[in-house]
């Protein structure tokens, strides 16, 4: 288990240490054929700044030698905004006093026929964490209503239990992303104040769950805007290497969603630890430069701008044409969603702009025939 591994790290120390690199630590990372861990706080680093260019140009190179010229696209379909946490970024917190919902059957039928129209073959499964309208009962129907329609099933709902997980993984679930929010064990309960998402390391204990089961992909990342991004990913990288040395038939991807402001007007508070946009392509390729074979995805919460540049620099996955509420796409377009969208384009003028730039949108890039 990860718990133990991470347990030999302190916070602040690993803080230091990334705060305390030098020029010299980040040339001696660059020019490392295979970057190791203290190579990736180099790079992380302020210390880095100045040779973000050379990053970029390396990050670029290695994403089209693994991935060729390719960017994958996919849609998030929420199925419900019911929970039972109370986490203070996000609008569907429990006392957040909205509207709740879940899509029955032919709803859920309804906004995948939106989605298939827009072209995409892989959908994100996402819900609030509630065990009883949203358990395992519920999803396992939700994949079985919708695996005819798509090749790609993701989830992103509550943590499960291992069995719960190779169920799902036999009606056709393919990729979890499991996001510990933030690693910072002793603050994250002031973020978490209620609800089972406030077990720091049950939740640090999901992607073990998720090797065990044979899910084919999982998604590690961190909420960049609740506590130091440098110092997350480095724990972020200490678990995807841990989670590759133990689960190594498993893919990963990793994410990093900067907090967007939701639902102020209900008191919820914003966030200091800011990002700039620099710090963001930063963080893509330092993580490519950390490995050639990580799956690196970015959301609609990102701007237009930033989103277009991006393509070239080392992501490989995109959403296009996102809404996060339940419902978005044909049920009840007109609900809270649970983060503002910032890239409001549709899928089709995301794939003219990726093929404008040389690349090629993918729709499908899995068939669960093949294996
Ligand atoms: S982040 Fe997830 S668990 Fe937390 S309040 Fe929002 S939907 Fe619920």
């Amino acid at each position: 288990m990860f718990y133990p591994v991470f347990q030999q790290y302190n916070w602040q120390e690993v803080a230091d240490s990334i705060y305390a690199q030098t020029s010299e630590d980040v040339l001696r990372a660059l020019q490392r054929p295979r970057r190791t861990l203290e190579d990736f706080k180099a790079l992380v680093s302020p210390a880095a700044k100045p040779f973000l260019e050379r990053m970029a140009v390396e990050s670029r190179a290695l994403t089209r030698q693994r991935f060729g010229k390719t960017i994958q696209l996919y849609v998030p379909l929420y199925l419900s905004n019911v929970c039972q946490n109370i986490c203070t970024y996000c609008a569907f917190s429990m006392d957040n006093h909205i509207p709740r919902k879940t899509l029955t059957d032919a709803e859920i039928l309804q906004e995948v026929q939106a989605i298939k129209a827009m072209g995409y073959e892989h959908v994100l499964l996402v819900t609030g964490e509630a065990s009883h309208e949203v358990g395992v009962a519920y999803l396992q129907n939700a994949i079985r209503l919708i695996k005819p329609f798509f090749a790609h099933i993701s989830l992103e709902v509550q943590p499960l239990q291992e069995d719960e997980y190779a169920l799902l993984k036999a009606e056709g679930l393919h990729t979890v992303l499991m996001y510990q929010e933030t690693y910072h064990e002793a603050n994250y309960k002031q973020y978490h104040p209620k609800g089972r998402k406030s077990n720091f390391v049950y939740r640090l204990a999901t992607p073990d769950r998720l090797g065990k089961a044979g899910i084919h992909k999982i998604g590690l990342g961190t909420l960049i805007g609740l506590e130091d991004w440098r110092t997350d990913a480095f724990f972020t990288a200490l678990h995807l290497q841990y989670l590759e040395q133990t689960y190594w038939q498993t893919k990963y991807s990793v994410s990093f969603p900067r907090l967007r402001p939701i639902a102020q007007e209900q008191g919820h508070k914003t966030f200091s630890k800011y990002m700039n946009d620099a710090e963001l392509v930063q963080l893509i390729c330092a993580y490519r430069l950390l490995r050639d074979d990580l799956e690196i995805s970015m959301s609609t919460r990102e701007q237009e701008r930033f989103r277009d540049h991006a393509v070239q620099l080392g992501i490989t996955s995109m959403s296009a044409g996102s809404k996060t509420n339940p419902g978005g796409y044909a049920v009840a377009p007109q609900s809270l969603e649970q983060f503002e969208i910032s890239d409001e384009r549709s899928p089709a003028v995301i794939a003219a702009m990726i093929k404008a730039q040389g690349y090629e949108p993918v729709w499908k890039d899995w068939d669960q025939t093949l294996c």
